[in-house]
């Protein structure tokens, strides 16, 4: 009998990697400007595309929108509850800038061969007080079969509660991994992985190489939020969401800036980074 357990992971993809350009590389988070990191992001689709065309992988792609969802969120109180017209415009303006994100990185990877197909978060998830009660999966299926690269941000998304409340990236990456059961979850940011410390706080902090069952409580003690604005819980939340979803997946933490790191990830060289086993 089909219970709510063996739905999840029905769809499983073993041959799927699940990646997250973070709004902290592909956008320019930490000045906090409404403007794409495009160097970034077509140093990232080229090194995609060269891994794509070595290893015959399947990719789902989830990105970080930076200011485009942050700072609007913030300015405009979009998380507590839609109650009247000027959050209204604030919402349309919110998921507008964060198709801008989807559209930049859909260009960057048609540039560079690939196929991408855009799958706006509202169409495939409904929130209940900011939290997931529905994430359909079968737009991604559908596409990766298609041989398309599914590209969703994080975005404004439908909330029975709060009329529309903030799905992360962090979210989309969480839901597809416990869905889909990919070979591989990785998230590319702009600091080497996760340290014992915010890196651009605290200079004596250290990267941690290896985060496994034993460790992970003590960790996430340590682990802050975003130095950068940010209302989804910065590496903290990216950390618990993938503690609580990973389930025997390899995750990695790495820096999207340094150049052949994506590349090397996802042809499974040894890089400098965090790696999750949990
Ligand atoms: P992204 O936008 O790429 O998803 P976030 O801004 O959510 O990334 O998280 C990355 C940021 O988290 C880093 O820029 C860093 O300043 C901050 N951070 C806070 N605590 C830590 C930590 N212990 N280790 C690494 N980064 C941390």
């Amino acid at each position: 009998m089909l219970n709510e357990n063996n739905l999840v992971g029905a769809n499983k993809m073993d041959d799927l990697v699940v990646i997250k350009f973070g709004g902290s590389s592909i956008t320019k988070k930490a000045d906090n400007k409404f403007e794409m990191n495009y160097d970034i992001l077509n140093q990232s689709a080229q090194e995609l595309a060269r891994a794509i065309k070595t290893t015959k992988i399947k990719v789902a792609l989830v990105c970080g929108v930076g200011p485009f969802g942050h700072t609007n969120v913030k300015l405009y109180d979009l998380n507590n509850g839609i109650k009247n017209k000027e959050q209204e415009k604030g919402v349309e303006k919110t998921i507008s800038d964060c198709n801008f994100v989807a559209q930049e990185t859909a260009t960057a990877l048609e540039k560079v061969g690939l196929r991408p197909k855009l799958v706006p978060g509202y169409f495939v998830c409904k929130q209940d007080n900011r939290k997931v009660i529905s994430f359909d999966t079968e737009e991604y299926v559908k596409a990766i079969r298609g041989g398309f690269i599914p590209i969703t941000t994080g975005i404004m998304v439908k909330d029975k509660t709060l009329k529309w409340s903030v799905m992360s990236g962090d979210t989309v990456v969480a839901e597809l991994c416990k869905q889909l059961r990919p070979k591989k979850v990785i998230m590319g940011t702009d600091v080497e992985g996760i340290y014992t410390a915010d890196p651009k706080i605290d200079s004596k902090a250290k990267l941690i190489e290896s985060i496994t069952k034993e460790n992970v409580p003590k960790i996430l003690e340590m682990v802050g939020e975003s130095a950068s604005v940010d209302v989804t819980g910065g590496m903290k939340g990216k950390l618990e969401k993938l503690a609580q979803t990973l389930n025997g997946v390899p995750g990695e933490i790495f820096n999207l800036f340094t150049k052949r790191n994506l590349e090397s990830v996802l042809l499974g060289r040894d890089i400098v980074d965090t790696k999750i086993r949990l």
